[in-house]
């Protein structure tokens, strides 16, 4: 458990998260980075489940990989792998039951690799359909910059449309916070 489990958009998704994660056969960090979300779908990951990271940066995959061997979590059920998220979702032949991303750029590295705002709008909507029944997606954004607002906003447009009878959709942020703090999409598909 988080010290301060509502201090941020990623220590809420992490207490959020955590039962899912526990029970989840399949899961899918969509934008591994330097590894703190993998390691915790790692740590959290039942004895039987598969868990699959995306990045389209190599540096990410590394850091990623660095970060669970340090801890004695990378074997054969991890499976890390360079590339867009919203191909190599589609190329996944298991359903997934949790799914998360963490927008943005890579922290340390090159601020110019942004997720783009159509490519994360096509993947949302491809886990949207490949999702398990009562499965879980939680999207972090980070509308604190001008390409983040964009980004936050158009989905959080996109989701709006989303049929409340199938999946409840909901946006968390921390209130008393200067500037625009990162955000918290949560999905979770209906039976
Ligand atoms: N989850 C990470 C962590 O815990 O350290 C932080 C992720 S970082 C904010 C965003 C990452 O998304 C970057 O590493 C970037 O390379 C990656 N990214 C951007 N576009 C992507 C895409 N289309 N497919 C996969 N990864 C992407």
């Amino acid at each position: 458990m988080e010290e301060y489990p509502f201090h941020n958009a990623v220590a809420l998704c992490h207490t959020l998260a955590l039962p899912f994660v526990k029970r989840a056969q399949v899961l899918v960090d969509m934008t591994c980075g330097n590894g703190h979300d993998t390691l915790f779908l790692a740590e959290n990951m039942g004895k039987q489940a598969f868990l699959y990271g995306f990045d389209i940066q190599a540096s990410a995959l590394a850091s990623t990989q660095s970060r669970l061997e340090t801890n004695g979590l990378f074997h054969e059920r991890i499976q890390l792998k360079l590339g867009s998220h919203e191909n190599l979702l589609n190329e996944i032949d298991k359903i997934p039951d949790f799914i998360v991303f963490n927008l943005g750029y890579l922290p340390g590295g090159n601020r110019t690799i942004h997720t783009d705002t159509a490519i994360t709008l096509k993947a949302v909507d491809l886990g949207l359909h490949k999702i398990s029944v009562n499965g879980i997606i939680m999207i972090v954004a980070y509308p604190g910059t001008p390409d983040g607002k964009k980004e936050k906003d158009e989905l959080a447009s996109f989701l709006s449309h989303v049929p409340q009878k199938r999946f409840d959709v909901s946006y968390w942020q921390p209130a008393n916070q200067v500037h625009e703090p990162p955000g918290l999409f949560v999905i979770q598909k209906r039976g």
